[in-house]
């Protein structure tokens, strides 16, 4: 490339004192915790088109959904499974026989069994002893192998549980034969140092061989712990495209994939064009709106209004992008507005091939910068409170609900 020598990177220096795994196998969860995210519901077509793109994109591991939830949610599974995707199909199912049976008859090829593994779980949710959890654990474990699957074994909440638990669960699934062990930080509570502390000493005890984790972005470090995990030789990454999931989401897809290829310089294999378009399908889908300042897929992550930095963009890309929109199947744009400068303008004016004397031009911006000072929010305004009255109550309304209930007769009863 040309613009080799331009700035300082820093690849050397992050890649080589690490051990990322070669190959990366991304494992995405849009379709089973980004479909949790509250009020969205994806149909059967729904989880093909968002498996399809993913799955042409280099996506190895696509969690369809828990087929036990509804006959749809297994419909959608076996629909996606029986499509002759290059991507694995992976169903995921409690410690119970009953889900375990229902993802073999799915025909995904790849099942993740999950159970939560920490002491507020085990004692207010679940009511089981850590005894009865192993138990059912490897028990699972066992029936999924012997009907041929691809195991994964994910603990919920695993690094609020205690070590000598996780140990000994860990190490009891892996000699039943469980192919992958996830580590979930289910609340989002790591930092990047936390996290490596935690999956050193997780590998110091279990040297797991084939691993996973499933973070979330309660206090926005999803990417930063998921890049973390990678730099200590995690092989599975969990991602959701744009970020979806339960609360503030899991980590994005986008935002760890364009992180790893341009900040470490390593190559995923994944077509990163496709990568805005794959977000807006899921926006769409989902119905959950992408937000304008979202790193990789928002509206602003390569919009430029300011004259400092337009009159660089302009002058060069590199002054102010870190990477080109092109490289993730975007366009730059450039915004008329109060901060407009000189440049953005003459730039502009050529679209028209006009190229105006100094005076002109400061009389234009001065008129455009006092339009856009005075332009109406009006419009917005009300686009908001729309936008607000829709998020406010996602999911079923309080009038539907209780249309249901009253549809069942229960209205005059008293508790
Ligand atoms: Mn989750």
């Amino acid at each position: 490339m040309a613009d080799e020598g331009l700035v300082e990177n820093f690849h050397g220096l992050s890649a080589s004192e690490r051990h990322f795994a070669d190959p990366i196998v991304f494992w995405d969860e849009t379709l089973r915790d980004g479909e949790q995210t509250p009020g969205v519901h994806f149909t059967p077509e729904e989880k093909l088109r968002v498996a399809e793109v993913l799955s042409e994109m280099g996506i190895s591991v696509i969690n369809a959904g828990i087929p036990v939830v509804s006959e749809e949610e297994a419909e959608a599974v076996r629909r996606v499974a029986s499509a002759g995707l290059k991507a694995r199909i992976l169903a995921a199912a409690r410690t119970v026989a009953g889900d375990v049976d229902a993802v073999i008859r799915s025909g995904a090829t790849h099942i993740a069994i999950f159970v939560a593994a920490s002491n507020v779980h085990l004692r207010y949710k679940l009511k089981m002893s850590q005894d009865e959890v192993l138990a059912a654990s490897t028990r699972c474990v066992r029936q999924a192998k012997d009907a041929g699957l691809h195991v994964a074994f994910v603990t919920e909440d695993t690094v609020r549980a205690p070590f000598d638990f996780v140990e000994r669960l860990y190490l009891a699934v892996k000699a039943e034969g469980a192919d992958r062990l996830v580590i979930s930080d289910t609340v989002g509570i790591m930092t990047p140092l936390t996290f490596r502390w935690y999956l050193r000493e997780f590998h110091r005890r279990v040297a797991p061989t084939d691993w996973s984790v499933h973070c979330h972005n309660d206090f926005g470090l999803a990417t930063a712990n998921a890049l973390t995990a990678l730099e200590e030789g995690v092989t599975s990454p969990h991602v959701c495209v744009n970020g979806l999931g339960e609360r503030a989401g899991n980590t994005p897809l986008e935002e760890l994939v364009l992180g790893l290829e341009q900040l470490y310089g390593i190559r995923t294999g994944l077509d990163l064009s496709r990568l805005y378009e794959l977000s807006r399908l899921v926006e769409e889908l989902s119905g959950v709106p992408v937000s304008p300042t979202k790193a990789v897929v928002g509206y602003n992550a390569f919009s430029h209004e300011a004259g400092i930095h337009t009159h660089g963009i302009l002058a060069h890309t590199l002054t102010y992008e870190p990477v080109q929109p092109e490289v993730v199947g975007r366009q730059r744009r450039m915004i008329l507005g109060k901060h407009t400068g000189k440049a953005a303008l003459v730039e502009k004016l050529k679209e028209r091939g006009l190229a105006l004397p100094d005076p002109v031009l400061m009389d234009l911006l001065q008129r455009l910068k006092t339009t856009a000072e005075h332009r109406s929010k009006a419009e917005l305004e009300a686009f908001l409170r729309e936008y607000r009255e829709l998020f406010e109550q996602p999911g079923i309304s309080n009038e539907q609900f209780w249309k249901l209930v009253d549809e069942l007769g229960l209205g005059a009863r008293v508790a």
